[in-house]
């Protein structure tokens, strides 16, 4: 591929609005599935080439395009890669997963048809599509009523949401809390918001360091506050069951804006206010 591949625009014909990649090759992906008179093998050559013709020009895949103008990223107007599922559509991901759920158990050696297993493809797909229930949801149908002017100047902590995720590397849980903390900037967000922000980000494929950064961006971007601190801890299963097992070790991440990052001292308030308990 030459670089004149970076100005390729994918346009999503409904909203008429310039799409991220994977949002395209998500799209794609769901009309061939839909369509199910096409060639199974057209689908993968479709999205493959697409794929391919990325990962040239953008090595994480991250909108960073320097040659046309950038748009700004956005993590509000971000769609949800299942956002527009139909019924129909939703029905046949569960369907798909759970052929894919029958071949996992016999390449595991297990029997698909004895009667302990015969109803857990089906079971283990519907579970999957509610672990990734925030694919269906995007972060601006959240909080857009939620959004209420008051001047309001001291800081706001939410401390200890739980959460529950599937890391992207091994598809296995790792779980814990979220603190996060704001200083207002004459909005503030609904407070139930902030753990509905957390449960969409978290039910998706993530990576801790990901997840931590998008809860605080999310909240920049909705209230534009004077500095948004989000701390998480996690206990990640592929570490406790697999490789390393390290039983107990938990991992911290954090991501601190604005205020939080110039000035220790509200950095230091927010620590002591949203500490995490050990769980
Ligand atoms: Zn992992």
């Amino acid at each position: 591929m030459t670089s004149q591949s970076t100005d390729i625009v994918f346009i999503d014909s409904t909203t008429s609005r310039e799409c991220h990649l994977f949002e395209f090759t998500s799209k794609l992906r769901t009309i061939m599935k839909v369509n199910q008179d096409l060639p199974h093998d057209s689908v993968n050559l479709t999205v493959r080439s697409v794929k391919s013709c990325t990962c040239s020009n953008h090595d994480n895949g991250d909108s960073d395009r320097n040659t046309n103008a950038p748009r700004k990223y956005s993590v509000l107007d971000e769609k949800a890669l299942r956002e527009d599922d139909t019924k129909l559509v939703r029905d046949q991901r569960v369907q798909t997963m759970s052929r894919s759920y029958e071949i996992i158990l016999e390449s595991i050696g297990e029997d698909p048809t004895r009667q302990g297993l015969l109803k857990t493809p089906k079971r283990a797909a519907e579970a999957l599509v509610f672990f990734t229930k925030g694919y269906e949801q995007s972060i601006r149908e959240i909080v857009s009523d939620a959004i209420f002017d008051e001047d309001c100047e001291n800081m706001v902590v939410v401390k200890e949401i739980d959460m529950y995720s599937l890391c992207e590397h091994h598809m296995v849980p790792f779980f814990g809390k979220v603190s996060v903390g704001y200083l207002p900037n004459k909005r503030v967000l609904g407070l139930s918001k902030i753990a509905r922000i957390v449960e969409v980000f978290s039910r998706r494929l993530q990576v801790q360091e990901r997840l931590t950064r998008q809860i605080a961006e999310a909240i920049a971007e909705a209230i534009k506050p004077r500095g948004v601190a989000v701390i998480v801890e996690c206990l990640h299963m592929c570490m406790i069951m697999r490789g390393a097992q390290k039983v107990n070790s938990r991992t911290t991440t954090s991501a601190m804006l604005g205020v939080f990052r110039e000035d220790p001292k509200s950095r230091e308030e927010f620590l002591s206010l949203g500490r995490i308990n050990p769980f």
